[in-house]
């Protein structure tokens, strides 16, 4: 069995609906992930911000576009077929009745907020069951919110989710088709929550694993992982073939066209991950995991934005021993992640996301420590690929000619075999991704 995750754009539409509908049926006994029809998050993000910010007018005209759209939908969908398009509109009318309840409640909580979230995905996956029924495909719909835990710490449990979901399975012996939501999931106080933005690759690569998958195969709007990030660079080109360790690093460094976390629970269960075109089904894409051993080339850059880069230089009163371990018990203390760092004698440099609560609590700690400098608005931008290479010293070379008229703050290599991360000013992104493309790839 396979899994096969769609993102927003391929399910952005009836026809493009119909067209997944068509592809999923002919490749066998699988499992399919939905994510919400393009532009949906975001919209119910929007309906959630006006319902907390007591806009009830605001919310309710924004949630009538929506569901104007998915009449529009339903109807070109399922427009000939009664039963089934009664069904749709049942399923569409129950999400947008539970989004309406929220509005003019006293206390808008995250609980209710995730909630509305998470309707993008029931509904997808509600019109995809209906159309494919309506097409004679005996699919089961099984409730991600029936097998998807993660714990307190939002780490998903992949014990519970393969007994939960291989028991789904086995209970609908007789379906030629699974499917289930991309994205939300319970949380250990059982109540509904997400797997963030971009989650449902990571639910697809957690089932994959969950059900000792053939292939996860995610299918999205390009042909598969590019040198640089298109949006912001002209002239990329698709890669191959990735190993788990560098698409993990892609993924984390920003590489949007996967979750941050997706490639980990593949890994684990040795699950390959092919990245394919929905709008050009038989192209090549690239595949993720098929061998361990790096091939010596560079593969991609990606960035990572939002970053904030620390440095703490220590007063020499407390031993370089003592400074480094007051740092580490700081960070650990303040819970912050640090995404790369760079150590010397008796000062240590820190890049990581900015939107971590407790960063306040780590400078006033680290303030007691030494001398503290900060700079916000930087990017950790990622060149990956294989640095044991007999190349690796011309690939150093290369990376900071590219980025020779830029100041970068730091460079971490050494501690990944296959990246090296620099910290830039967020102003010299988009030329410091162009200047690295030029050089590495064409
Ligand atoms: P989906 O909705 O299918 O999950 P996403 O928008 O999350 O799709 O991811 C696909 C997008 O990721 C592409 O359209 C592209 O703009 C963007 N992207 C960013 N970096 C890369 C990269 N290195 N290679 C390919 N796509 C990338
Ligand atoms: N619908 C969710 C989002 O827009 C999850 C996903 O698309 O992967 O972030
Ligand atoms: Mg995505």
């Amino acid at each position: 069995m396979r899994v096969l995750k769609f993102g927003g754009t391929s399910v952005g539409s009836a026809e493009r609906i119909r067209s997944v509908a068509r592809l999923v049926s002919t490749r066998g006994r699988n499992l399919v992930v939905l994510s919400a029809m393009a532009g949906t998050t975001n919209a119910l993000v929007e309906i959630a911000s006006l319902i907390k910010e007591n806009q009830i007018n605001a919310a309710a005209s924004a949630l009538d576009a929506l569901k104007e759209k998915y009449a529009v939908v339903v109807a070109d969908l399922l427009g000939d077929d009664r039963g089934y398009a009664a069904m749709a509109r049942e399923a569409v009318k129950g999400s947008f009745d539970t989004i309406r309840n929220y509005f003019g409640t006293k206390r808008f909580t995250d609980v209710d907020e995730r909630t509305i979230l998470a309707q993008g995905e029931l509904i997808s996956t509600a019109l995809m069951a209906c159309y494919l029924r309506s097409q004679g495909v005996n699919v089961a719909l099984l409730p991600a919110l029936d097998f998807m835990l993660v714990d307190h710490n939002n780490q998903p449990l992949p014990g519970f989710i393969a007994d939960s979901l291989n028991g789904l399975i086995e209970a609908n012996s007789d379906a030629e088709l699974f499917l289930t939501q991309g994205f939300i999931c319970r949380n250990s106080r059982g109540e509904i929550d997400n797997l963030q933005r971009g989650g449902s690759d990571f639910t697809a690569t957690l089932a994959g694993c969950a059900i000792n998958a053939e292939e996860v195969e995610i299918w999205t709007d390009i042909d598969g992982m590019h040198t640089g990030d298109p949006r912001f660079v002209d002239g990329t080109r698709r890669v191959d073939s990735l190993t788990f360790d560098e698409a993990s690093e892609l993924a984390y460094f920003g590489a949007k066209i996967l979750h941050p976390m997706c490639i980990w629970p593949a890994r684990s269960a040795r699950v390959p991950v092919r990245l394919l075109n929905t709008l050009d089904p038989s192209a090549e894409g690239t595949v993720i995991g098929l061998s361990d051993n790096p091939d010596g080339t560079l593969k991609a850059v990606a960035a990572k934005d939002d970053i904030v880069m620390i440095k703490v230089t220590g007063n020499r009163l407390i031993p370089p021993r003592g400074f480094f371990g007051k740092v580490f018990a700081s960070l650990e203390l303040c819970n912050i992640n640090v995404d790369i760092s760079d150590i010397s004698e008796v000062s240590v440099a820190l890049a990581l996301g900015d939107d971590q609560p407790m960063i306040d609590s780590l400078l006033e700690k680290l303030s007691r420590l030494g001398k503290v400098a900060v700079e916000k608005g930087q990017v950790i931008i990622s060149v990956v690929g294989d640095f044991t290479s007999e190349n690796a010293g011309e690939y150093r070379g290369d990376i900071m000619e590219a980025l020779s008229q830029f100041n970068v703050k730091m460079i971490c290599n050494g501690a990944s075999d296959s990246s090296l991360s620099v910290v830039v000013d967020n102003k010299d992104k988009i030329m410091a991704l162009n200047n690295l493309n030029t050089k590495l790839f064409n």
